[in-house]
């Protein structure tokens, strides 16, 4: 096993990742911006390493620094956390060849997969349902285009191959806005991703986002952990997630379950994942798969009792996975409220001093956060401040106990948008289970307007 593991992030994941790694007896190197350096994560980590000024572009995305920090402090593995470089490839690669182990999938897995056209063909191949579209990138002729949107069937959402975070996507309605949208689409493309490739799938008008977790080693086992619903979005970004989804029937989860897992192993994938598919009339479509730790992987580990993290720095120190299939039971229901420093119904970015901070607790209540009393969350980076779940014997008890949990909840000094978790809590709709993934946009839409109305 490892003896030093250098965390490659910020914020609550750094500090989950940091836990288990003292939970395995491995010393901790963190790294951070300036704008982090009174981080509790950086303090209790054995050593902490400075690797430039607040903007993540000449920090957390800096890979000469990271690289560095790794070599001074004789770090053996990086792990890359989620989002930031946890599935840069080029980054892989170069830790790879710096030495030192990448605590995730082959740099050449994460390319295939981190290309959404080669990640559909891939999966297509492997035996795995995708969303109909058309099966790779899109020619130039406008002409052309217009006969696969035809084929396809309108609504159609155009998406960039190289995106991600819920951006670089635009649904379009009927033949006459598909040029505009093409070449914005496009532009965007381009501009945010650097890469102007862009496809066209079949819009599904009400589906439920479902994920199924996997865990591989490299010796060729394969397990998936069962699933995820992570239907509560905006703007194409989850807020809450549970597991198992509602309604699923086991015989269906079971069966794309062993599909993810045979692709696992057609495709020498290793690490954890995720294969992220869209749900409708009981059909799965695969849409994409994300090559790292999720931010909602723990309301996976208290349904399954497998800690995650530690079974992902396993894999990487080449140990063979301890658990097979049959020994997965799912048991009970969690849910995480995912705790954004934000506007609750605008959404807007609520920045600065927590003067008053007190976290919930109780049974079944698990609280991943890096704040604390007189923090200051920092403009610079995602909203997200931490993560509330909630774990019951079934889902009503997971729902009462997450109520009582937010409602226990104190921070004060910025926004955050526990009303609005408190809200869907206890809306009808949610209530009832397999709520789609327009379900949150037209209820925030219908908030602001009656608001609007009402002054
Ligand atoms: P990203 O990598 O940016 O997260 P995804 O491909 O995972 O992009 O899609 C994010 C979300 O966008 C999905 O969870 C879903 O809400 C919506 N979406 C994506 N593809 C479709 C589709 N074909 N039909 C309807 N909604 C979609």
């Amino acid at each position: 096993m490892f003896e030093k593991i250098l965390i490659a992030n910020r914020g609550e994941i750094a500090l989950r990742i940091q836990r288990a790694c003292r939970a395995m007896g491995i010393k901790t190197v963190a790294v951070h911006s300036v704008a982090d350096s009174e981080a509790k994560y950086v303090k209790l980590a054995d050593e902490s390493v400075c690797i430039g000024p607040a903007l993540s572009t000449q920090s957390y995305l800096n890979i000469p620094a990271i690289i560095s920090a790794a070599e001074v402090t004789d770090a053996e593995a990086i792990h890359p956390g989620y989002g930031f470089l946890s599935e840069n490839a080029d980054f892989a690669e170069r830790v790879e060849k710096s030495g030192f182990v990448f605590i995730g999938p082959r740099p050449d897995t994460i390319r295939l997969m981190g290309d959404k056209v080669s990640a559909k063909n891939a999966m297509r191949q492997a035996g795995v349902p995708c969303v109909p579209g058309s099966d790779g990138a899109l020619p130039d002729s406008i002409d052309e285009i217009k006969k696969i949107a035809k084929s396809i069937g309108y609504p159609i959402i155009i998406k960039a191959a190289g995106g991600g975070g819920g951006r670089g996507m635009r649904v379009v309605h009927t033949e006459g806005a598909l040029s505009n949208a093409i070449i914005t689409t496009r532009n965007e493309a381009q501009t945010a991703f650097g890469n102007p490739v862009i496809y066209a799938e079949k819009y599904l008008e009400n589906p439920r986002h479902i994920e199924i977790q996997v865990l591989v080693d490299e010796h060729g086992n394969a397990v998936h952990l069962g699933e995820r619903d992570c239907s509560m979005q905006r703007r194409h970004q989850k807020i809450l997630e549970e597991a198992p989804a509602p309604d699923i029937p086991p015989r269906l989860r079971d069966k794309i379950g062993e599909r993810c897992t045979e692709a696992c192993r057609r495709i020498h994938y290793r690490g954890v994942g995720t294969f992220e598919f869209l749900y409708e009339n009981n059909e799965f479509y695969f849409i994409e798969m994300n090559t790292r730790l999720q931010v909602e992987h723990p309301v996976t580990e208290a349904v399954t009792g497998i800690d995650l993290v530690q079974a992902q720095i396993q894999v990487a120190a080449g140990e063979k996975l301890s658990v097979r299939q049959k020994d997965i039971v799912i048991k009970g229901h969690a849910i995480e409220c995912r705790i954004n420093a934000e506007d609750p119904y605008k959404l807007t970015p609520s920045a600065g001093r927590i003067t008053q901070y007190h976290a919930p607790g109780g049974p079944g209540i698990r609280v991943d956060s890096h704040v604390y009393h007189n923090y200051m969350v920092p403009p610079y980076y995602d909203s997200m401040i931490g993560k509330i779940i909630a774990y019951g014997d079934d889902r009503d008890q997971a729902i009462a106990r997450m109520r009582i949990a937010l409602s226990e909840t104190v921070i004060n000094g910025i926004k955050t948008n526990i009303p609005l978790h408190l809200d869907l809590l206890s809306d009808t709709n949610f209530l009832g289970g397999g709520i789609s993934i327009h379900y949150l946009e037209h209820k925030l839409a219908l908030h602001n307007k009656t608001s609007k109305e009402n002054g």
